[in-house]
C-alpha cells in the first residue's frame, strides 16, 4: 500500500497525459509554451482570482509574494508554528523576522487569538514593523480567514495565504487560494494537485502586484526578457508540467476531490470512537492533503506507527517538530515563545494513507489494524 499512490493515478490518466507530454516533446516549446498561459487562465478561473502567475515551486511562490511587498530586515512576518518549513523559511530568507504563532487543536490552523497576542507583543516591543500574516491551509482545510482578516485589517497587515496543501478547499462557495491579498500553492507531486516534478502558482486580484510577479519570476524583466528593470530570479513552471497539470486539474475537478472527501468521511465514521479524527469546521471543505488523527500521547502514536509499518501500512508524522524548535532558527527572538498546542500536536499526530485512488479494501485494512492496535492497548 502506498501513502499517496501516484502510479495508480497515472495508469488511469495515461492516454491523456501521454498525449499531452508527447505534444510538448514534438513542439519543443519547453519553456513558456501556450499550455502555461492556458493553465494559468484555468487555475485563475477555478480559484476565482483575477490573476494566476505560475512559478517553479511553492517555496518560490511565497518568496515572490514577499519580494512584491518588499519584505525584509526590520519587518515582522507572523507564521504558524505547526507547518512545513518553507512557510517560515521564506520570510527569514528575505531578512524579515518570522514570529511564530500557535495553532488550534481541532483545525491544526493558525489561532486568531494567538496571532493577535503576537501582533500586540511585537507592536509593544517596538523593534519590528508588523507587515504580513502567513496563513497556512494545513492538511487541505482553509485557515479561519474571517477572523484572520479582521486582525489584518485592525493592525494594517497583509495576508499571504500559503495554500500549498489547500488547493481545492473552500469556505462556503469561496475557494482556497483566493483568501490572501496574495495566495500561493505548490504542485509538488504529493500535494492535492501535483505535477511530475516541482511547480507552483501565485494568485492575486491586484493588477500591479501581478505585473510585478511576472517581472520578478523572469529576471526582473521590463518590456522583454533582455530589458531588466529590477533584480529578480528565474522561477518558471515549464511547459511539460503545465501540460500534465491541465489533465490533472480536469480529473481533480471531475472526481478526485469528491473521492478523497468520501474516503475521509469513511475514516472519520470508522475511527471517530477510537482516536481524535480531524475536524472540518462548519461551512468549510477540505481537499485532504493529509488525513491526520491524534493519539492520546507520544508513546501510543509511535507504537501505532511501528505496528502499522509491520503490517505494511505507511503513515507519516506531519510534523514531528514545531518550527520554532528547528535548529535553523536557534538563537533568534522568534523561538523564545511557548506555543503549547503545537508542541502537543507534534507528539500526538499521525497521518494515514489518503488519496483519491485508495481502494475500499486498502482503507478497510488501515481501519482494522488501527482499531485492533488501539483496542489491545486500551
Ligand atoms: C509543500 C509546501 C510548501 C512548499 O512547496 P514546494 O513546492 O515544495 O516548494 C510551502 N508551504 C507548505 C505548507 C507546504 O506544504
Amino acid at each position: 500500500m502506498q501513502f499517496r499512490d501516484l502510479q495508480r493515478q497515472y495508469q488511469k490518466l495515461k492516454p491523456d497525459i501521454d498525449q499531452a507530454v508527447g505534444s510538448v516533446l514534438t513542439a519543443g516549446n519547453f519553456i513558456s509554451g501556450s499550455q502555461v498561459t492556458e493553465l494559468e487562465n484555468q487555475l485563475a478561473d477555478y480559484v476565482g482570482a483575477r490573476h494566476c502567475v505560475t512559478c517553479a515551486n511553492g517555496t518560490d511562490a511565497l518568496t515572490l509574494a514577499l519580494m512584491v511587498w518588499d519584505i525584509g530586515p526590520g519587518d515582522a512576518v507572523f507564521v504558524p508554528d505547526f507547518t512545513f518549513f518553507a512557510s517560515g523559511e521564506t520570510p527569514a530568507y528575505e531578512g524579515a523576522a518570522p514570529i511564530f504563532v500557535d495553532v488550534e487543536e481541532d483545525s491544526f490552523n493558525l489561532s486568531p487569538a494567538s496571532l493577535e497576542e503576537a501582533v500586540i507583543r511585537v507592536r509593544k516591543e517596538g523593534k519590528l514593523t508588523p507587515r504580513v500574516i502567513v496563513a497556512v491551509d494545513l492538511f487541505g482545510q482553509p485557515a479561519d480567514y474571517l477572523h484572520i482578516r479582521r486582525i489584518a485589517d485592525k493592525y494594517g497587515l497583509l495576508i499571504l495565504e500559503d495554500g500549498a496543501q489547500g488547493f481545492g478547499g473552500r469556505i462556503g462557495e469561496r475557494k482556497a487560494c483566493s483568501f490572501g491579498d496574495i495566495s500561493t500553492t505548490s504542485f509538488f507531486p504529493a500535494k492535492p494537485l501535483g505535477c511530475y516534478g516541482d511547480g507552483g502558482a501565485i494568485f492575486t486580484d491586484n493588477d500591479e502586484w501581478a505585473a510585478l510577479l511576472r517581472s520578478y519570476c523572469v529576471h526582473g524583466k521590463g518590456s522583454d526578457k533582455y530589458d531588466n528593470v529590477r533584480i529578480g530570479r528565474n522561477s518558471r513552471l515549464d511547459t511539460l508540467q503545465a501540460a500534465v497539470l491541465q489533465i490533472k486539474l480536469k480529473a481533480f475537478q471531475e472526481y478526485e476531490l469528491t473521492e478523497v472527501n468520501r474516503i475521509a468521511a469513511r475514516y472519520t465514521e470508522s475511527l471517530g470512537g477510537t482516536v481524535k479524527t480531524p475536524t472540518v469546521r462548519e461551512g468549510f471543505y477540505s481537499s485532504w492533503a493529509q488525513y491526520s488523527v491524534l493519539l492520546k500521547e507520544e508513546a501510543q502514536r509511535d507504537g501505532l506507527q511501528a505496528y502499522l509499518k509491520e503490517k505494511g501500512i505507511p503513515s507519516m508524522v506531519y510534523y514531528p517538530k514545531p518550527m520554532s524548535r528547528q535548529s535553523a532558527f536557534s538563537g533568534r527572538d522568534c523561538v523564545k515563545v511557548d506555543l503549547p498546542v503545537t508542541a502537543d500536536l507534534c507528539r500526538r499526530v499521525l497521518a494515514l494513507p489518503i488519496h483519491p485512488y485508495l481502494t475500499s479494501e486498502e482503507q478497510d485494512r488501515v481501519i482494522e489494524e488501527l482499531l485492533s492496535y488501539c483496542r489491545i492497548r486500551e
